[in-house]
């Protein structure tokens, strides 16, 4: 089986939304799945996110690269793809992310200064810089701890009928009353 790595450079269709948990909420739905895909696929890799723009880094089983690559360009939440690398490698060298996703950081900050760059363009990387974007990815330890905002929503606006402290006050005014009924009774 042959591995291959390739990264892009894509522009976002969405308008940005307000960050949640850490996440541009579209952002998120597109992690949601490249993991659960990714995952089966033993794909490994990364994805950038900043400036409205995409950078995503993806290595595994050449097939599954390609499958996944051919959904990806066909997804209408980006467009302007650029493919930056598309080659063999001999082994892999992520460990066993599906997905990483780092928001646009320091460190990427840090890595746009030193070369110049006053924004994240990625589509106008050169190679030596998409080396250093992928190696930031391979080297954050920044992980998002992703929940399905539909699932959030729904699970928020279920309505509690009684919270647990009301629960707890409901159950010791009974016991009262009972006491008091009991005491009550006894005084007949
Ligand atoms: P589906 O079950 O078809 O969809 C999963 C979820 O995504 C659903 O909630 C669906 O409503 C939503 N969705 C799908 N397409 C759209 C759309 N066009 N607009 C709005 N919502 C939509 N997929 C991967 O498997 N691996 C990746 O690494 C990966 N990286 C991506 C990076 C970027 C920048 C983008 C834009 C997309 C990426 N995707 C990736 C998603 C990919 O384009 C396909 O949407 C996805 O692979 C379809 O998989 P599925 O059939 O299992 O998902």
């Amino acid at each position: 089986m042959s591995l291959m790595r390739l990264a892009y450079a894509s522009e976002a269709t969405f308008e940005a939304k307000p960050v949640e948990k850490g996440v541009e909420p579209h952002v998120a739905r597109i992690l949601m799945t490249s993991r659960k895909n990714n995952a089966r696929g033993k794909l490994v890799g990364g994805l950038y996110y900043g400036n409205n723009r995409f950078f995503q880094y993806l290595e595994g089983d050449e097939d599954e690269v390609r499958k996944t690559y051919d959904r990806i360009l066909q997804d209408d939440r980006h467009r302007n793809v650029v493919t930056l690398i598309e080659e063999p490698v001999a082994d892999r060298t992520f460990s066993n992310w599906s997905m990483k996703y780092v928001p646009l950081s320091r460190d990427v900050q840090r890595f746009l200064e030193s070369q110049g760059l006053q924004k994240f363009e990625p589509a106008s990387f050169t190679s030596a810089q998409c080396e250093q974007m992928i190696e930031l990815i391979r080297n954050s330890s920044h992980d998002q701890k992703l929940v399905n905002h539909d699932e959030a929503r729904t699970v928020r606006e279920t309505p509690q009928a009684f919270s647990p402290g009301l629960k707890a006050g409901l159950i010791v005014a009974g016991l009262c009353l009972l006491g008091a009924l009991f005491f009550a009774g006894s005084m007949l």
